[in-house]
């Protein structure tokens, strides 16, 4: 099977008064066909701008792409002109934010904002294109949807507008549908109905998924494949299974540890990861984690990590899975 999307070498960076800041550093990732992908870490490591880059909405400048492809069914979506950037956005790639208020309109019903965009692309009538959207609010579970097509955002609760927002992401049947912290701003019962709505819509629909999150549990209900990011890098990228059973490299051990887990007493958990995220401006040199890194061996604070490759979808950038790491470092035991 082709992917859908291939992320190759990809680099974005933004200028500032203080200098450049790589925001995303030489990343490579796939999509394939309606799987799930997961893209973690902590905020600044490059996750939303990714997202906003496989969609062209880095604003140039200050941001710009340095380096790489984005691939997406075969086009390159870095060659594209804005017209056709218009007409692949919300058709064919799909965007959900974790404010539903920054892609809602709040002086249009509801109804009229999905019938709208389902008009622009699909040439639907008006008539047509508001009968979908009541199929589509009620896809989403939205109660009564006949009437509620008819309300304005804020007569939406929270959860019911995050999904509104994926109805309309939804309405032209993209093939791949990025949502950046979907849920963060929910209240615990509500993400858990949100993940699963996306999860059944995803197995419904056959839309691939890319989800940022930096909440691992929720990416290991949805996810068959996992990005780890840090520092505008990618750490870590395996199955779902590879990442959260066998994990290989030290920030993704410290990930998993800051995951609340049903099984451990809330106070015993939640390990902190020491130490703050590198300051772009100025990225240490060698592996971005090395002051971080309770593993850091001297090879760390000199040179970036080769790429380990683990198994046909697992790899790692670090020095400890090196031939050359010294033994007893290399036998570091994940300790989740
Ligand atoms: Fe830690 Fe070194 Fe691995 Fe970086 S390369 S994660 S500093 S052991
Ligand atoms: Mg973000």
């Amino acid at each position: 099977m082709n992917p859908l999307l291939t992320v190759q070498e990809l680099a974005v960076s933004f200028d500032t008064y203080a200098g450049e800041v790589k925001a995303v550093d030489k990343i490579t990732f796939e999509v394939f066909p309606g799987e799930a992908v997961g893209i973690v870490g902590e905020s600044g490591c490059g996750k939303s701008v990714t997202a906003h880059a496989i969609m062209r909405l880095i604003t140039t400048p200050p941001g710009k792409f340095t380096n790489g492809r984005i691939l997406f069914a075969g086009m390159d979506l870095l060659l594209k002109s804005e017209k056709e950037m218009e007409k692949i956005r919300g058709n064919d790639i799909s965007m959900i934010f974790q404010d539903p208020m920054t892609s809602l309109n709040p002086v249009l019903t509801v109804g009229l904002q999905i019938a709208e965009s389902l008009e622009l692309h699909q040439q639907m009538n008006r008539t047509a294109a508001y009968a979908r959207a009541v199929e589509l609010l009620r896809l989403v579970g939205i109660p009564s949807p006949e009437q509620r097509v008819n309300n304005y955002p804020h007569q939406f609760s929270g959860g019911m507008r995050q999904r509104a927002m994926i109805a309309m992401a939804l309405a032209c049947e993209p093939q791949l549908l990025i949502a950046d912290e979907p849920t963060t701003a929910l209240d615990v019962t509500i993400q858990a109905q949100i993940l699963d709505l996306m999860k059944e819509l995803q197995q419904k629909l056959n839309t691939a998924i890319i989800f940022i999150s930096h909440d691992l549990g929720a990416v290991a209900g949805l996810c068959n494949r996992v990005v780890v990011m840090y520092a505008g890098k990618i750490a870590e990228t395996g199955t779902a299974l590879d990442i959260f059973h066998s994990p290989q490299h030290p920030y993704t051990w410290a990930l998993l540890q800051s995951v609340p887990r049903a099984d451990i007493a809330r106070q015993e958990q939640l390990a902190v990861i020491e130490g703050q995220p590198p300051d772009l401006l100025n990225p240490p040199a060698g592996c971005p984690f090395h002051p971080r890194c309770p593993h850091a061996m001297r090879i760390c604070a000199e040179h970036y990590p080769q790429t380990t490759i683990l198994a046909a979808a697992h790899s790692v950038n670090c020095w400890l899975q090196h031939p050359g790491a010294p033994k007893h470092q290399r036998e570091v035991e994940s300790h989740v």
